[in-house]
């Protein structure tokens, strides 16, 4: 069934009968040529793309919960490409790309909004940072453009712009980064993988792998055994416990991250903003919303809810740039289990192990690299190459001294 205008029409003018379910409700068969474990929305892109693209349809996805439960409707919603490291860039610009179709190839209104993403800076080296970082950007054919203190005091006067501390001198826009409703999009990619033939299971968690000389040849779960010739792991947070259970220590820990909604208020931001000098993002919601969100909690957990000084430091760095945003509630919080890589980047690969694949390690990039991630594990999965934007996301890179490290930190995934 296409969703259209006139299909809405119609069906207001005859009862709204016509609607059908979005995506089946199938038992687990006993083969698949190729499971994914975790229907999270990197878990049912790969599926998308794979039926889609790759033509693979004999594909099923054991959710453990319900789909949407994890961090694709969890996150902040923002979408962007302005990464620097080549490893990185033209990943999330070919991903960029990808949602600016989006709606359009898997038919669903996901509420892509492409109203901007700006980056604060506070000194003048920030800035030369950042004019750098924009260089790169053009260089891999994305979009960068600078602003001055100027442009920014006429376009955004609620700035706190002669802060002591974090004065602001400027930003770097990319115009074509903004916001997609998250959840719309695991819908999406759900409803578009079932349509193509693609088995969505949920409440079937993955409790084991069968293993055989070196071989994995399915997977135990709570609704039975399930054979296939190819095994995709798309957990997210929850990537070293189910890796640890094929025996694989990864260099990724994982950690919470929280994520904040105001009341709704008047249209106030016409983008997203970041603060350049602590960890501080927010964007309005169509339904008036501040979303906002800052740093991880800063120690290991798998539980989805965070602590009181982390809500304070975001507080604090709200307040730091637009002081406006004390006037407002908060109306609530969550939090979601992030997987933080050693160097910031994710990983999408083959294991040592025969036939089990591994996808993970997003840290904070996971929703905007939703549509780039499918495509490209979808492709590893069909080929058994990597895709040329994702050649870099090896697990062997650390061995090899190849980090993609992109904010500088060194190997300390709490501070990427
Ligand atoms: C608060 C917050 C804000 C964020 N903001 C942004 C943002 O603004 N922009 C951005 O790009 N990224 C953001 N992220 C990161 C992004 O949301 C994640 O990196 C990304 O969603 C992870 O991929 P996923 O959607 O596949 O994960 P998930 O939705 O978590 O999917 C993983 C799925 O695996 C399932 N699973 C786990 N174990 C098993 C098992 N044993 N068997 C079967 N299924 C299993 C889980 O139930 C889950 O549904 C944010 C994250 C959080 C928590």
């Amino acid at each position: 069934m296409r969703y259209s205008g006139f299909k809405v029409f119609l069906e207001g003018l005859t009862g709204n009968r016509g609607w059908k379910t979005a995506w089946r409700d199938p038992k687990p068969r006993s083969d698949y040529d190729i499971i994914i474990i975790g229907g999270g929305g990197h878990g049912l892109s790969t599926a998308y793309y794979l039926s889609k693209v790759y033509g693979v349809r004999n594909v099923g996805v054991l959710e453990k919960a319900w789909l949407g439960s994890g961090n694709i409707g969890r996150n902040t919603t923002i979408i962007r490409s302005n990464y620097m490291l080549p490893g990185n860039e033209p990943f999330y610009e070919f991903s960029l790309k990808l949602w600016e179709g989006l709606e359009q190839d898997f038919n669903y209104n996901a509420m892509i909004s492409q109203r901007s993403i700006l980056n604060l800076f506070h000194s003048d080296q920030q800035r030369d940072a950042f004019v750098r970082r924009a260089n790169s950007m053009i260089l891999a054919g994305a979009d960068a453009e600078l602003a001055d203190e100027a442009q920014l005091r006429r376009e955004l006067p609620f700035l706190d712009f002669d802060n002591s501390r974090f004065p602001i001198k400027g930003g770097l826009y990319q115009r074509r980064g903004g916001t997609v409703r998250h959840d719309a999009v695991a819908w999406g990619y759900a409803r578009g993988a079932d349509s193509h033939g693609v088995d969505i299971i949920q409440n079937c968690e993955v409790t084991g792998f069968h293993i055989e000389n070196g071989a994995c040849k399915g997977v135990h779960t709570t609704r039975g055994d399930v054979n296939a010739k190819k095994i995709a792991v798309c957990v997210a947070g929850s990537s070293s416990r189910v890796m640890a259970m094929a025996g694989m220590r990864l260099p990724i820990e994982s950690h919470v991250l929280q994520a904040f909604v105001s009341e709704g208020l008047k249209p106030v931001l016409p983008g997203v903003i970041t603060f350049g000098a602590g960890h501080f993002y927010v964007s309005q919601s169509d339904k008036g919303g501040l979303v906002f969100g800052g740093d991880i909690d800063g120690y290991n957990s798998y539980a989805q809810r965070g602590n009181l000084p982390v809500v304070e430091d975001v507080a604090e760095s709200g307040m730091a740039i637009m002081p406006m945003i004390g006037r407002a509630r908060l109306l609530r919080s969550w939090g979601g289990i992030m997987d933080m890589s050693m160097d910031g980047s994710p990983f999408i690969d083959k294991t040592h192990i025969g036939g089990l694949y591994f996808n993970g390690g997003w840290c904070y990039g996971g929703f905007k690299a939703t549509p780039a991630s499918g495509y490209c594990y979808a492709h590893l999965l069909a080929t058994d190459e990597p895709h040329p934007v994702a050649k870099e996301m090896l697990l062997n890179r650390f061995e090899r001294g190849h980090l993609i490290d992109e904010k500088g930190q060194g190997n300390q995934p709490n501070l990427h």
